[in-house]
């Protein structure tokens, strides 16, 4: 490994600007770079769908022996405020000036990948083909992986089925296989509206119907695999109004559908109940924000990555996380991910830094386990 290079192209990369939505020139550079090593690039438009300006970057090292290959993945989109990022190298770590995030997350994890596919294309090793999966907009609902049109992407492009994606906060050695599903809900309640001090008979009140509604819900940790929360509600009329509208926002997530479906049923259910006591209208919108992930060969390819870890004295944990990732989209389409750690700290604040011997292990890591497969 070229361990100057890595530091070069990663403070290369923080300073262009990337936000969610606006990775137009970042992804520019990237597919100027995979081009230039050689690599065969395709790119997805699904930025078109929802107001991006990036796309998705396909690209593939064709490898000098045949196998079913591995993915490599990554997002180029940074979370702000990232314009003007001053990165500021201070022994092994890299920082900020403290006005700006890094954008350690996720450019640790795309310098990682650069430098892999540099040394095998310097390397006279023999290894299989290397897919290379770069999303924009991950920090924004996952929206480039979401959006992906598979049915276009060309055969001889279609990613390998075990994806590396190297996201994960923390050190070298983390290894996040599962995570959660989450719903959000939007329910509405309709009442009517009435003078509140002449006729209150007559109107039905929103508010109550709301209140009713919650006090039957059981929120919060649900069971030992399945976690629910309020996160708004409103409604805003004079008090002089019985109050005709009134929105409950909430979110449930956990690790099996059935449970996250079921206490989405018993929300309804509650809602129910309070329009059966007080008239007026319930709708209750229920939205998959992502599926779970769930390793498909029973943790096979995390453990063997493990191992490799473990070959250089690197201690390993496998993950379970509580939060949603492209992994959990690309899940979906029957790919099996795991999230391993690249030395980001501190993430999505201005206090990020990047441990650069982290960042330098997962690219050995890396590395020995493709020239090992
Ligand atoms: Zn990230």
């Amino acid at each position: 490994m070229n361990r100057e290079r890595v530091i070069n192209n990663f403070i290369e990369m923080v300073k262009i600007y990337s936000p969610s939505l606006n990775e137009k020139e970042y992804s520019e550079y990237l597919v100027k770079y995979l081009e230039k090593l050689g690599l065969e690039v395709y790119l997805d438009l699904g930025y078109k769908n929802y107001g991006g300006n990036a796309p998705t970057i396909f690209a593939k090292l064709k490898g000098n022996i045949s196998g079913l290959g591995v993915t490599l993945a990554a997002h180029m989109d940074v979370v702000e405020p990232c314009s003007n990022i001053n990165p500021i190298i201070d022994g092994d770590f890299i920082k900020t000036d403290e006005t700006t995030t890094l954008g350690g997350d996720d450019k640790g994890g795309i310098a990682a990948i650069l430098e892999v596919l540099e040394s095998l294309i310097e390397t006279t090793e023999k290894y299989e083909d290397i897919y290379v999966l770069l999303t924009p907009c991950e920090e924004n609902g996952m929206l480039g992986a979401k959006n992906i049109d598979w049915s276009k992407v060309p055969n001889h492009m279609v990613p390998a089925k075990d994806v590396v994606v190297i996201d994960n906060s923390g050190r070298a050695g983390l290894i996040a296989h599962t995570a959660p599903s989450k719903y959000d809900f939007k329910i509405t309640f309709k009442g009517k509206k009435a003078h509140a001090g002449i006729e209150p008979e007559k109107g039905i009140n929103a508010i109550a119907l709301a209140g009713i509604s919650i006090s039957n819900m059981n929120i919060g940790r649900i069971d030992n695999l399945t976690t629910s929360n309020l996160g708004t509600i409103h409604s805003e009329f004079p008090s002089n109004v019985v109050a005709d509208l009134c929105v409950v926002t909430g979110e449930v997530r956990g690790h099996s559908l059935d449970s996250i479906l079921e206490t989405l049923n018993s929300y309804e259910n509650a809602c129910k109940i309070s329009i059966d006591k007080l008239g007026g209208e319930y709708f209750f919108e229920k939205t998959c924000i992502f599926p779970t992930l769930k390793p498909t060969d029973n943790l096979v390819f995390a453990k063997e990555f493990a191992k490799v870890y473990e070959s250089m004295g690197i201690s390993t944990e496998l993950q379970v996380i509580g939060g949603g990732s492209d992994s959990n989209i690309f899940a979906e389409k029957g790919y099996n991910s795991i999230i391993i750690g690249v030395g980001m700290e501190s993430v999505h604040t201005v206090n990020e830094k990047l441990d650069t011997r982290e960042l330098f292990k997962t690219i050995d890591v890396l590395k020995k386990y493709i020239i090992k497969i």
